[in-house]
């Protein structure tokens, strides 16, 4: 038999076949894919393995092809976030409000009074652009703004306890997720902790008793992600500042989500708000940009003037200050917040969040049958009440009464752990990929932040299970 030969580079590159791929891709890029190809095909050639269809320059240039439209899809996608955890800190958290989108367009298109006071013709700074209104939204004296609020906790942390002891209870000494734990970003920080208290009870006498010559600041964390019940006692806010300010120290509140407005006015857990922790007292109050309130990811330090000039003076603040895009979006995410009686439609977060259980349980039912004919006979699909939760360590038990499809197995109980592995993979394979959650046996979709119902009708017929 004669043996077969792989068409040759050239020849490939001018191949009627080949054509569109160079126009998409470039010369450069499909030459290499090519090179690659046809390095890994040789052997088999050789071997006698392949047939000269395989081999065909319209075979070649169809495999080049899906390897260099593959290569070329983004890694940053789109996905369906059906897991019931609105705030979801890895899918990103907060979806910004059309508003923000547009002044995020802007400051990448053109170039923008960053630093710069139109008025005097002078240099500026950049929190001077979000300053007025965050003063105003929370009746702080000042402000200043970082890339996230770890980076507030740090700077701040840093720029008034650096080679001093930092007082906090031991029922606040927690991780937030990633590597952030308070003892850590303490240690970074150049605080020595000091810790009063134990991890249920703490009293106003721990922390007196620990103030001495060497403290530098009194810190309180607020208990995002978990919660202590039962025997417990924590010394309120306007006491501990009290107590802080007797003694001549500042006193930090770390309210991680925080929230700039009350939100059981629309039926939610009630979260501390930022005005109120400044009114008890607190001298310096973080918290996060794209948790409850909604934003971009930043973090924000408000509170008293001298403290704040203080922080801006740290070198550290360069190191983690905020970018343009981002400022963009937050100034315009405030903007909306003027408005209290409109947020709850304007503002994506919280639209999703005060989503009513019965409408998200009547698109369930309008979509059941869709999924369940996709799906076929070996899996239940129903509509049903499902509890989902804000997330960020926003109100950690507290549960949104909401709603979901909730798809079984309908095979023995040991082939079900990976029928619902296997499903969970297909709907991340899909176009847009769809996430959920396993529990009880089922997969489950909650539906309150499908908000794109055409897309993901759409893409459902592609939805293939592994058996
Ligand atoms: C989320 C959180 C942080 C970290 O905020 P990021 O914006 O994610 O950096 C810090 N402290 C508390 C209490 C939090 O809940």
């Amino acid at each position: 038999m004669m043996s077969l030969r792989l068409p040759s580079i050239d020849g490939l590159l001018r191949h009627p076949a080949c054509v569109p791929l160079l126009e998409r891709h470039g010369r450069e890029w499909l030459l290499a894919s090519l090179r690659q190809l046809l390095d890994e095909l040789r052997p088999s050639v050789l071997n006698g393995q392949l047939s000269a269809v395989e081999i065909s320059p319209e075979v070649l240039a169809g495999r080049v092809g899906e390897r260099l439209a593959q290569q070329q899809r983004s890694n940053v996608r789109r996905v369906f976030n059906l897991t019931g955890t609105v705030l979801h800190t890895n899918l990103g958290r907060a979806l910004l409000p059309d508003e923000a989108i547009d002044a995020v367009q802007m400051a990448a298109r053109y170039p923008l009074n960053l630093e710069f006071d139109l008025a005097s013709g002078k240099r500026g700074d950049r929190d001077d652009l979000i300053e007025g209104l965050i003063r105003e939204l929370t009746g702080a004296e000042a402000v200043t703004v970082v890339n996230n609020n770890a980076a507030a906790v740090l700077l701040t942390l840093n720029s008034l306890g650096a080679r001093k002891e930092g007082i906090i209870s031991r029922g606040e000494l927690i991780e937030i997720g990633g590597a952030f734990r308070i003892p850590d970003i303490m240690a970074r920080a150049g605080v020595r902790l000091h810790e009063v208290g134990t991890t249920n009870r703490t009293h106003a006498r721990d922390y007196e008793a620990a103030i001495s010559p060497r403290s530098g600041l009194i810190m309180r964390v607020h208990a995002s992600n978990y919660s202590i019940e039962g025997f417990t006692a924590r010394v309120p806010t306007a006491e501990l500042a009290d107590l802080a300010h007797r003694h001549g120290l500042p006193s930090l509140e770390d309210l991680g989500s925080g929230s700039l407005l009350d939100l059981t006015r629309w039926g939610l857990p009630a979260e501390p708000t930022v005005r109120q922790a400044l009114l008890d007292g607190a001298d310096i109050v973080t918290f996060s940009g794209d948790k409850l309130l909604g934003g971009p990811q930043a973090g924000l330090i408000v509170g008293r003037k001298e403290l704040i000039a203080k922080i801006k003076k740290n070198p550290l603040k360069r190191a983690l200050r905020v970018d343009k895009l981002t400022l963009a979006a937050l100034e315009a995410v405030l903007g909306l917040y003027r408005d209290p009686d409109r947020l709850a439609e304007r503002l994506p977060s919280l639209r999703l969040l005060t989503r009513p259980q019965a409408d998200i349980f009547i698109q369930a039912s309008r979509l059941q049958p869709a999924l369940a004919e996709v799906l076929g006979s070996l899996w239940q699909v129903s509509a049903v009440d499902a509890l989902g939760m804000i997330g960020s360590g926003s109100q950690p038990v507290a549960r949104l009464p909401s709603a979901a499809l909730c798809i079984r197995p309908q095979v023995s109980k040991r082939l079900r752990g990976r029928f619902l592995l296997n499903l969970e993979a297909a709907l991340r394979a899909l176009p847009i990929p769809v996430l959920g959650r396993i529990d009880d046996d089922a997969l489950w979709l909650d539906l309150r932040q499908l908000d794109d119902e055409p897309a993901w009708l759409a893409q459902l017929p592609q939805l293939q299970v592994e058996p």
